[in-house]
């Protein structure tokens, strides 16, 4: 039977994660790739990680990010940049690519982006195209400075960190004179702030401390204004060396000008037009999104050095080549390529469920800017307005997704074309499926592939706790854990999650889901899709009957402040959502890769081996959701015997869609031993 032949190239993975027809994006993660392969891959080797210290040695990643186009990729042409139009593919891409060797070094390129998010994402139209176009690399004969930046929410416990609203940063009018712009006082200190050695400017989250400024803002401070701008104590991280990380002290004064998203004046009172987590809110729903990939990446670039290091691990002494004892090495014994088939296998569905995020945040933000301009019209503004203005078409997105469901030839086409192009709608519809696949992959991919990093590691031995495991394995490891911190601990998205995962468009989807994968399982069983339609019919049923039953004392089972009901039900979804991102990937490789000449040479063995891993993943995650679900069911006290029996026939039926899913796994691990790798790793050790 045909099997992998070798490890998936380019032309694959532009298929499955859909960049194909994407030249600029290409461009973009060749010029990651190679940049990561040396001069990251080069520091790390060095020793560069050894210190927590922003050194030379390191610094030289910046020069080298703004010559190879990464520091102007978040920018549109016109500000300096290449990409027109939304970036969240490819920033995700080039993340990833980084992340390859060195997830600090991807931290590192990220920072002024995430500095810039704010102006960004809600800046005036000024304050973006200053502040964007001075993050660009000069060109030649350009006689300036490149601005780079450091966002800084978090500050000293025990202040700010998951609790985004309790914030100790102030500003107070410094002076006001009459027809002048106002003069703001910014006092804000800052923890954990990354790129703070070279930020000529950051945007803080700051509260109001005078009764003439209405609300909190993110407000920008540079370095040059007047006053203390101290980048503070390097932060003693053992995690992501390649970035630079300090806790700044910010005591200056700046013109109001710099509230981000400007302010209008009523009754002498300064009103910022956004107060700050208005805009943090839509800065991380798109930032979070590359650092799940970092930590996908660390997953599937653990592969090769481990299946090396299998193979060669018992050549030497008395084996010859062509025994199995030489060519096979550990990899003679099922149980070590098994292991390593369920890293592979949760790396995959990591990266469809990121990169599936990342499209879906490229169609939503000009939906995002559509709806904004039209509630702007109708004079709907602020975000409280605006979500009970959205409720009025919930129902009409969820006629939209069913229509969209159904076979062509049997829907109400006008209908259909009504709602299709109906700006909000559409919004709606995405928005409900962003609020879940957004902090669906930060919380899932980091925290889960921090625990299967371990697993990577373990299977090279002693080998895997030296510097001298190749590949990074142990560095990528413990970073991991910062991806899983960083930007929102896992609460924070499991918060997220509980009160977006019960939104009525969001499970009306989730039933659509539910029956083409069914259908798509009876027709394909190879794919793993009956399991996933299972997991998922059993994940909706069992949050029903949250909803319907109560605990012995009459509470309410879901609530969101029952943080041992909604945190293991958001865990559940995500392992589903994964896994349901993974078989679409492989169904796109199937149908799209016979057309491209390279994919189609041993395409039956590439799919065989993907099918296969989805089928592995699958199966791993309809067992984690059951498990959570039979202790939501079970383990809040007696409840009708008739839940129970619905409960445990839905349980019998997920059991039987597994069949097989073993066998899937002894030829996904079978495939390890035969698939063809390079020689050595292509980046310095
Ligand atoms: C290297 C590094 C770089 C960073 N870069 C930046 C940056 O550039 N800008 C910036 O602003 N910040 C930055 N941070 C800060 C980072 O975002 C925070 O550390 C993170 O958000 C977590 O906040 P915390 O450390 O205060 O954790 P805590 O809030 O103290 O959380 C501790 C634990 O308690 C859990 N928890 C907290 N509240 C709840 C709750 N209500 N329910 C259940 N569980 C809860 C958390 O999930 C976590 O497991 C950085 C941090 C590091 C380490």
């Amino acid at each position: 039977m045909e099997t992998l032949r070798t490890l998936p190239g380019d032309d694959v993975r532009q298929i499955m994660w859909r960049f194909a027809d994407r030249y600029d994006i290409q461009m973009a993660l060749q010029s990651a790739r190679s940049l990561a392969r040396t001069l990251v891959a080069r520091l790390v080797a060095e020793g560069a990680r050894h210190t927590h210290e922003w050194t030379d040695h390191k610094a030289q990643l910046l020069e080298a990010f703004d010559s190879s186009g990464l520091t102007a990729l978040f920018m549109d042409p016109h500000q300096g940049g290449f990409i027109e139009g939304p970036k969240n593919l490819a920033l995700a891409l080039v993340a990833f690519e980084l992340s390859w060797v060195d997830a600090g070094a991807a931290t590192c390129s990220l920072a002024t982006n995430l500095a810039l998010a704010p102006i960004h994402e809600r800046g005036t139209p000024e304050q973006r195209d200053y502040y964007m176009s001075l993050c660009v690399p000069p060109q030649p004969g350009d006689d300036r400075k490149i601005y780079r930046g450091a966002f800084a929410l978090t500050e000293p416990l025990p202040y700010v960190g998951v609790e985004t609203n309790t914030l100790v940063g102030k500003i107070r009018i410094a002076e006001w004179e009459e027809g002048k712009e106002p003069i703001i006082q910014v006092d804000k200190r800052g923890r954990f702030i990354t790129g703070m050695d070279f930020a000529n400017f950051a945007t803080c989250a700051v509260d109001t401390d005078d009764p003439r400024i209405k609300s909190s803002c993110i407000i920008i401070v540079e370095d040059t204004d007047e006053g203390l701008f101290d980048r503070g104590a390097p932060t003693l991280k053992m995690v992501h060396q390649l970035s630079s990380t300090r806790d700044p002290v910010f005591n200056l004064k700046v013109p109001a000008s710099r509230i981000v998203g400007g302010y209008t004046v009523k009754d002498g009172v300064i009103v910022p037009n956004y107060t700050h987590s208005e805009i943090i809110g839509a800065v991380f729903h798109r930032t979070r999104v590359p650092v799940a990939l970092m930590s996908t990446a660390k997953l599937l670039s653990a592969v090769e050095p481990v299946i090396r290091y299998q193979r060669q691990r018992f050549r030497g002494g008395d084996a010859v080549p062509g025994t199995p004892k030489y060519d096979l090495g550990i990899q003679q014994k099922p149980d070590a390529v098994l292991r390593l088939a369920e890293i592979w296998a949760m790396g995959e569905a990591g990266a469809s469920l990121g990169f599936e995020t990342a499209r879906l945040f490229d169609q939503l933000d000009p939906s995002e800017k559509e709806k904004d301009r039209i509630f702007a019209e109708q004079g709907i503004v602020g975000p409280k307005s605006q979500i009970s203005a959205q409720r009025k078409f919930e129902k009409m997105a969820i006629e939209l997704l069913n229509l969209e469901a159904m076979p062509e030839s049997e829907r109400d086409a006008a209908r259909f074309e009504e709602l299709s192009n109906n700006p909000l709608v559409r919004y709606v519809v995405l928005e409900s499926l962003a609020n879940i696949l957004c902090p669906g992959c930060k919380l899932w991919n980091t925290g889960q592939a921090a625990n299967q990093m371990r697993e990577a590691i373990a299977l090279m031995g002693g080998y895997g706790i030296t510097e001298d495991c190749p590949g990074f394995l142990f560095y990528k490891w413990t970073d991991t854990q910062l991806e899983a911190t960083y930007e929102g601990p896992e609460a924070v998205q499991r918060r997220h999650l509980s009160l977006t995962m019960t939104n009525e468009v969001f499970l009306a989807k989730l039933r659509i889901w539910i029956n083409q994968f069914t259908k798509l399982g009876q027709a394909k069983p190879e794919t793993g899709a009956a399991i996933v339609a299972k997991a998922m019919e059993m994940w909706l049923w069992t949050l029903e009957f949250l909803h319907r039953c109560k605990d012995p004392s009459g509470a309410r089972l879901y609530h969101n402040r029952r943080q041992n009901v909604c945190f293991p039900m958001a865990d559940a979804l995500c392992w589903v959502m994964a896994s349901r991102c993974q078989v679409s990937d492989v169904m796109e490789l199937a149908e799209k890769g016979p057309e491209n000449p390279i994919v189609a040479e041993g395409l039956e063995g590439t799919l065989g081996f993907f099918s296969d891993l989805a089928v592995v993943q699958a199966a791993k995650a309809a067992g984690e959701c059951a498990k959570v679900c039979a202790n939501m069911v079970y383990g809040f006290g007696p409840q009708d015997e008739a839940e129970f029996d619905a409960f445990d026939a839905l349980r019998s039926q997920l059991d039987r869609t597994l069949s097989g899913a073993a066998l899937a796994k002894d030829r996904a691990g079978h495939a390890l031993t035969q698939v063809m790798i390079p020689e050595a790793l292509d980046y310095p050790l």
